[in-house]
Formats: C-alpha cells, sequence, structure tokens
C-alpha cells in the first residue's frame, strides 16, 4: 500500500509530537510509532526540564548554557548550547499554555526543583565564585514527561495529524541525495505499507537495550540511528552513552535525580555519605557521569552491599525526606521500590545500581534538525532528525538531568519550523523503482533463513557482554574483545530461524530486525570508544584516564563502509562561542 504525504514523522515521543504540532494546516502529516503514541518513552521521565525561570531563586540563562557546557566535558557544541538555554523560558511557557499541568509553587508559579549539574554563582556578581546547586527543573510531581506526553498528544489530535501506531519502521528510502520517504511494517497484519513524503523527520529515541540493565523502555532498541548507518550515512559521538547513577539494583527502572534534589543521600556499605569525597561542593548532585563512576568505585574498593544473588548495590536514602515529601514530590518512583524490590523508602533505604539510560551520540543535525550528510556541514535534502536519536549537539559527551526533556522540545519545534519553510517550495519527488521490493525480499529471506540460533540468546549475550566491556569504565583489552563478539554475533545472526512465520503481530520477527539493528547500534559506540584514547564525560578509558583537549576536543563521525567491514572514523570540530575549556570538578 502506498501514501502520499507532505511530512511523515518517525516517532511519537515528545520530540516528533512537537514537530507535528508545528506543521502549519494545509500540510498533510503523518506520524508513525511502533507502540501507541502515549506509550513512547518520553512518558515514562520522571523529574524535570530545565529552564532558568528564576521563579524561586535568581538564575539566567547564561547559568544553564554554562552548566551544560561543562557538564559536556567540553563536547557540546556551544551554538546550539546557546539555543537552547535561550530557548527553554519561552518553551515552558508554551507547554504551560498548551495545557500541560506543572507542580505549583505555594505563589501558583511553575515550581522547580534541583537537580544534577544545575548550578549558579554563589556570589551574583562574581562568575568565578563557587558554584551551588540552583532550583531550575520544572516538574510535575514524578510523572514529567507523561503529562508532557500527553498534553502533546492532545495538542496533535487537536492538529489532525495523522496516526499510524504499531507501524514499524524497516527502510529509509534516500535516492540521490533526497530522502523521499520510508517503509514500515503494520505490525497487526505485516502488511508493508510505503509512505512517499516531501519531508521525512526521524524522532525514534534512544538504544538503551544494547546494554542488560537499562532504564529505557523495550522499543528503544536504535532503529532509526541504525538505518541512518546502514543507509551509508555517519553516526556522531556514539562512544558517549551515559549511566544514571540510580537504577533499581538488578532491574534497571529508572529512579530519578529528583530523589536527590529532593534530599536523597547515596551511601556505603559502612553508611557513608561518600559523594563529600567525589564532589565536595556539590555531593549528591554532582553529574551523573561522575556520580555512576563513584558508585563503582565504591563497589570496586569493598564499599558495596552484597545482595542475595552475590552482586553489588550501594544504598539510596529516602528515610529522612519524611512521608509526606515522598509521598507528594517522589510518589511513583519510591511506588516502584515498594512494588519491584519490597523496600518501604519511608524506613529503609533503597538498593540502586547505575543503569544504561540515555544516548549522547546519534544522527548529525545542525542547529535546524537537518541530517547532516557528512563532517562538512553538506545536508541530505528533505532528511530531519529530532530528539535523543539525534545528536545536534547540546550534550556532548554527558547530558545533564532535565536538558533532554528540554531539548526534545525546543528542537522538535526548530524542526517542525524549517520543515514547514521547506515545504513551501518542495516537491514530492518519484521513486527511482518501487522501494518495497527490496523490503519484501528482505522479510522473506529473514522468514526462510535456518539455522540453530535464537534471537533472544544473542540479544541476552550481546546486552551482558556490553555492560561488561563497553560500559563505565573501558580499556583496550575488553573493547578489542567486545569488537570480535560483535563480529560473532552479526556471523551468527546469518543462523537465527524466526521460529514464528505468521503474519499477525509477528514479535519474533520484528526483534530479530531489532537484533540487526542494535548490533550495528553496538558496533559503532564500541568502535567509537577503542578509538578514543581520552577519557571525557561518559567515556571513561581506565588506560587513558584524561581529558585530551588538544588531540580529542572533536566530535567522532562514524560510517559503516570502512575496509575490511570494520567502520570509517573521521572528526568534525567542536564548535566554541564564549565558554573555554577548564577542568571540570564540582
Ligand atoms: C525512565 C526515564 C526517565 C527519564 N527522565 C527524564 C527527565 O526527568 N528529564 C529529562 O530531561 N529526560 C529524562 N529522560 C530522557 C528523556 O525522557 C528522553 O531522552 C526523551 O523523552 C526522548 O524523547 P524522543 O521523542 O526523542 O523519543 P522517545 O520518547 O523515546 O520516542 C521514540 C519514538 O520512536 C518510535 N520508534 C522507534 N523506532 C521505531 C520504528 N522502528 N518504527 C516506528 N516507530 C519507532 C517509538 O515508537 C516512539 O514513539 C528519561 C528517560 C528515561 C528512560
Amino acid at each position: 500500500m502506498i501514501h502520499k504525504f507532505d511530512v511523515v514523522i518517525v516517532g511519537a515521543g515528545g520530540a516528533g509530537l512537537r514537530a507535528a504540532v508545528e506543521i502549519p494546516k494545509g500540510y498533510s502529516c503523518a506520524v508513525i510509532s511502533k507502540v501507541f503514541p502515549t506509550r513512547s518513552h518520553t512518558g515514562t521521565a520522571q523529574g524535570g526540564v530545565c529552564a532558568a525561570l528564576s521563579n524561586e531563586e535568581d538564575d539566567s540563562w547564561l547559568n544553564h548554557a554554562f552548566d551544560t557546557v561543562k557538564g559536556s566535558d567540553y563536547l557540546g557544541d556551544q551554538d546550539a548550547i546557546e539555543i537552547m538555554c535561550q530557548d527553554a523560558p519561552r518553551a515552558i511557557i508554551e507547554l504551560e499554555h498548551m495545557g500541560m499541568p506543572f507542580s505549583r509553587t505555594k505563589e501558583g508559579k511553575i515550581a522547580q526543583r534541583k537537580f544534577g549539574g544545575h548550578t549558579k554563582p554563589e556570589d551574583p556578581n562574581d562568575p568565578n565564585s563557587r558554584r551551588l546547586p540552583v532550583q531550575r527543573a520544572c516538574y510535575s510531581a514524578d510523572r514529567t514527561g507523561h503529562v508532557m506526553l500527553q498534553t502533546l498528544y492532545e495538542n496533535c489530535i487537536k492538529n489532525n495529524v495523522n496516526f499510524f501506531s504499531e507501524y514499524y519502521l524497516t527502510d529509509l528510502i534516500i535516492e540521490d541525495g533526497t530522502c523521499k520517504g520510508l517503509i514500515a511494517l503494520d505490525m497487526a497484519t505485516s502488511e508493508i505499507h510505503t509512505f512517499h513524503a516531501k519531508a521525512v523527520m526521524f524522532a525514534t529515541g534512544g538504544y538503551g537495550r544494547v546494554y542488560r540493565i537499562t532504564s529505557n523502555a523495550h522499543v528503544g532498541t536504535g532503529d532509526g540511528c541504525a538505518l541512518v548507518y546502514q543507509a551509508g550515512l555517519p553516526l556522531e559521538d556514539m562512544e558517549f552513552y551515559q549511566f544514571h547513577p540510580t537504577g533499581l539494583w538488578r532491574l534497571g527502572i529508572l529512579v530519578s535525580e529528583a530523589a536527590r534534589g529532593e534530599g536523597g543521600i547515596l551511601r556505603n556499605s559502612a553508611n557513608e555519605p561518600f559523594m563529600e569525597v567525589y564532589a565536595p561542593t556539590v555531593k549528591d548532585l554532582a553529574p551523573r557521569d561522575m556520580v555512576s563512576r563513584a558508585i563503582i568505585s565504591e563497589i570496586r574498593a569493598g564499599r558495596g552491599i552484597l545482595g542475595s544473588d552475590g552482586t553489588y548495590y550501594i544504598n539510596l536514602d529516602l528515610t529522612h525526606l519524611g512521608k509526606k515529601v515522598i509521598d507528594e514530590k517522589i510518589p511513583e518512583i519510591t511506588g516502584f521500590a515498594r512494588t519491584y524490590l519490597g523496600v518501604e523508602p519511608t524506613k529503609e533505604s533503597v538498593p540502586i545500581q547505575p543503569t544504561a539510560h540515555y544516548a549522547m551520540g546519534g544522527i548529525p543535525t545542525n542547529y535546524d534538525t537537518e541530517v547532516l550528510y557528512d563532517n562538512k556541514g553538506k545536508t541530505v535534502t528533505g532528511f530531519y532528525a529530532a530528539g535523543e536519536c539525534a545528536c545536534v549537539s547540546v550534550h556532548g559527551g554527558n547530558r545533564l538531568g532535565t536538558n533532554s526533556l528540554l531539548d526534545i522540545v525546543v528542537f522538535g519545534r526548530r524542526g517542525g519550523k524549517k520543515i514547514a519553510e521547506f515545504l513551501e517550495t518542495a516537491k514530492q519527488i518519484d521513486f527511482n523503482s518501487d522501494p518495497s521490493e527490496k523490503t519484501k525480499e528482505k522479510l522473506t529471506n529473514l522468514l526462510s533463513q535456518s539455522g540453530n540460533e535464537k534471537t533472544a540468546v544473542i540479544r541476552r549475550e550481546l546486552q551482558q557482554n556490553m555492560m561488561d566491556k563497553c560500559g563505565i569504565f573501558r580499556n583496550e583489552t575488553d573493547l578489542t574483545e567486545m569488537k570480535q563478539l560483535i563480529m560473532q554475533y552479526k556471523e551468527r545472526y546469518n543462523n537465527i530461524t524466526v521460529q514464528d512465520k505468521s503474519s499477525v503481530f509477528n514479535t519474533d520477527l520484528v526483534e530479530t530486525i531489532e537484533l540487526a539493528n542494535m548490533l550495528d547500534i553496538a558496533e559503532s559506540i564500541n568502535d567509537g570508544a577503542l578509538n578514543r584514547k581520552e577519557s571525557r564525560g561518559a567515556h571513561m578509558r581506565e588506560d587513558f584516564p584524561k581529558r585530551e583537549d588538544e588531540k580529542w576536543m572533536k566530535h567522532t563521525f562514524i560510517w559503516k563502509d570502512g575496509s575490511g567491514g570494520n567502520p570509517r572514523i573521521d572528526y568534525k570540530p567542536v564548535i566554541k562561542t564564549r565558554f573555554e575549556p577548564m577542568e571540570r570538578k564540582y
């Protein structure tokens, strides 16, 4: 079946929906999602969305930009960061006017809480004075993403956006440097649909599922990024993958930083509040890369708490916050601790461990969300990307909490505006040949191939090994081993038998396609990590523990088409405006 639209957006999370809202009446717009729109991962975001509103104390967008640049370990592009931080207060007010119900202060203003790495100078007249945590995260209890997604979905319905729910994107159609559309599988029937469009946006979210312990939803398999990589286009900064310090032990379900923003404290087996040692000024509110490393360092030093299954965890102590704060400000996450671990957070500490959480890298774009064709700035006509799947790059080597919900609404909107501008003159360009033929052949081959391998088995091995060899601490030996393992998994992939041959909700087939995508994503993360011989942000090389600005303050671009089946790597300079690199101390 063929559909024609002016614009097709893949992904119904915050980025995709915010872009869809921006498409003017008169143009047809479709949004495709592999889950029902409001089940997108944005709906699980807990802690908040930041903006220097100064509702509770003095703050400025420049403070916010400084923190974001420093948090990124000087890998973020400062022009894009300035755009985001300057636009943040407007974006929050806009969400409020769209109907998003924020939590309130006593005076009725939008309430704000502290979050890791968000600071302001102690002396407002001296920008170089000690920087202390500031209340910058706007929130709706600990359901901020949930209410944001519902609000954006309602606005899309109001604007007559066409939704294709439970449609799975399988192919991207780029011919002669122009994006002409895409192919998706209707998961209910396995029918193949061709979407012919003047403009396509990918807002396909992250890829935490390449790791075993992750906060990400099952859909976070990186399909959009993998398709871009498979199409011969580059991915950017893939080695920078964020581990959030506090996932529920063994499960990875997120306990938002809001818990520490409200005063929660991390404690080791001796009940010591150890973050004082690693970040004397901001302590438990240090950025995520630092807190995650501190937790693993405590466990390695023998100060973890031994769990019933022989693995170690660290305690998150919320008991001193009192029942009122817990019930009113962090009800959801404390509920998870009760349900999944059987602990009562008002009386006992919550066992936690770092959990794979957020992709700083992704599809390279300029700050108008146009997808880059190369590392020189050339773009792919009619192709856009926004949200977690994209790399603008505002998060550089390490994202600050609450900056992603901001990123998706700011750049989702900018993308929508840029597409609207493009549509004024864009023409529907015919396909060179029927693009669905290739997809049909691919699916037929997958369904007919046979061997003794199972998708779930390879996936589990990949996830565990990515955790062990390409996680928080990295080194040459582990990364080299991981590279070989990924090559073996790719070989074994050809011997997978898709056991379900039916056409109704064939999740076995979809998961097998997802696995191919996850293998490519893992390859790009691991090769990037092997190549970058320094430590910066979330990328910590034990064998190269220092940040090396002279040599490495540059973005990695990685292509699939290197020699001998290896990826190829090149670089793009970091854009600097006003913030000079300095040592990152908190
Ligand atoms: C548990 C959790 C809590 C978080 N809390 C916060 C927070 O408090 N503050 C903050 O700033 N950030 C937070 N984050 C990060 C933030 O929520 C995400 O980075 C952001 O919401 C991503 O939005 P997105 O629109 O890019 O993608 P998503 O919301 O992930 O949506 C991706 C969309 O792409 C679709 N898709 C993907 N592949 C395909 C395919 N093959 N075919 C069709 N459709 C496809 C999916 O169906 C989905 O609709 C949190 C993340 C997690 C996991």
